[in-house]
């Protein structure tokens, strides 16, 4: 931004949730960004509009007939923007020279490699794409370390925990004075439901989330509490914690957005309107602030903040990201594969509510877990896991 140089942004997985936010966010200040690529998996009238709107110079879609209607329907609006497809692509548009920010906001394991290649790149990494990390944890973090890349969390607790902690907080937690790390949760659509009630709700319920508009995969996550799991995970390794120093709170309101507490006793909180324009503004303009368009928090408004523990036995889904946190080596990502798969199938009207914790403790059971030394064991542990389940899917 400064001496006049726009920054120039890489958005993966564009058309999403997270993406369309980014864009709302880059658009408001023109002075400061400008967009390289935009990427969508098939949303091609979607990715179309984006494009009209913000000129980027390449964009991504998967395939290649995508691909070329996406081509001809530019060129028929006059427009330069550059049409590529496949996954080769999406890793060509965040390596390219003159992108400076990715922000990594493809759904599920599809993001790892694209995200990876960001951060190989050492480019400013904005990561959303939580599925990502958890897969290849320790071999993530080091590669960020290696080539120095500057790696920002947008998921809302872990950007609110970085803007808790001290700047430098590497080398553990204990170092800088750091206790614990309280992750809240809002609980999801169905928290205080007995396990009876769970067991029949539908997609569009479990979709349905009392306070932030999500994409449909997260959304179940947050409603199975897979999504919390998830982020202890992602936690443990952004932050360099133990599973035991990251609490999950019940906090229903969503206004805290998580804490650090100290050894002196003292607890720092990040609060805010649910609105994830305000983590993505922080990771675009980091160490700066932006207007990200988000109203003003209004405490009178919100009355009170209320706090409970999570109910573990009726959302064994924490649980079992947690175990496999402890496990350890390929375990997070058998269990990110199955879960992947159980959400899907879940979606698809193929499987209640219960059977997504149930597939997964499942999938997880029976894959021994191995060190995640390298990037092709854990591809070929999402893999296995991925064909273990559906398989299971199709016996039952
Ligand atoms: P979404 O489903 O709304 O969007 C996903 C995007 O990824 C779309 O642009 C889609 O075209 C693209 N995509 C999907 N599958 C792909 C594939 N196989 N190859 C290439 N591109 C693909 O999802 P979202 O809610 O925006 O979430 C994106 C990521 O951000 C997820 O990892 C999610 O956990 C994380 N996240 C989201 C939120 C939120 O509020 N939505 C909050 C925190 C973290
Ligand atoms: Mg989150």
């Amino acid at each position: 931004a400064k001496q006049g140089r726009r920054l120039a942004v890489t958005v993966l997985g564009a058309t999403g949730s997270i993406g369309t936010s980014t864009l709302d966010v880059v658009a408001r200040h023109p002075e400061r960004y400008r967009v390289y690529a935009l990427t969508a998996h098939r949303s091609r009238e979607a990715l179309l509009t984006q494009c009209r709107r913000h000129r980027p110079r390449v964009a991504v879609l998967d395939g290649e007939e995508d691909a070329a209607w996406l081509r001809r329907e530019l060129a028929e609006a006059g427009l330069q923007t550059e049409v590529r497809a496949g996954v080769e692509a999406l890793v060509e548009v965040v390596e390219a020279d003159e992108v400076d920010v990715v922000m990594a906001a493809i759904v599920g394991a599809a993001g790892l490699l694209p995200t990876l290649a960001a951060v190989r790149a050492a480019k400013r990494v904005l990561l959303a794409n939580k599925e990502a990390l958890v897969m290849s944890g320790a071999l993530f973090m080091d590669e960020v370390a290696r080539h120095g890349a500057l790696l920002l969390p947008i998921d809302s607790e872990h950007n609110a925990i970085y803007q808790c902690l001290p700047h430098e907080h590497r080398g553990g937690l204990g170092q800088h004075g750091v206790t614990q790390l309280l992750l809240t949760a809002s609980g999801g659509p169905f928290r205080g439901w007995t396990p009876e009630a769970l067991a029949t709700v539908t997609p569009e319920q479990a979709c349905a989330h009392p306070n932030w508009s999500m994409g449909r995969k997260i959304s179940v996550d947050s409603a199975t509490l897979m999504n919390k799991g998830l982020e202890l995970i992602e936690a443990c390794w952004l932050f360099d914690a133990r599973p035991e120093q990251v609490q999950v709170v019940v906090h229903p309101q969503s206004v805290i957005h998580s804490m650090a507490a100290y050894s002196d006793g003292s607890v720092l909180a990040q609060l805010g309107n649910p609105d994830m324009r305000t983590p993505i503004a922080y990771g675009l303009a980091w160490p700066e602030r932006i207007d990200a368009g988000v109203e003003a928090l209004d405490l009178f408004q919100v009355a009170r903040l209320d706090f409970e523990a999570p109910d573990e036995a009726a959302f064994p889904c924490l649980r079992l990201a947690r175990e496999a946190m402890v496990a350890g080596g390929t375990a997070p990502a058998v269990l990110n594969a199955a879960n992947e798969i159980a959400v899907d199938a879940f979606l698809a009207g193929r499987m209640g509510f219960a059977g997504i914790a149930e597939l997964v403790e499942r999938t997880l059971a029976s894959l021994p877990m191995e060190p995640a030394t390298d990037l092709g064991t854990i591809m070929e542990a999402n893999a296995r896991a991925r064909h273990m389940a559906s398989d299971w899917l199709k016996r039952r």
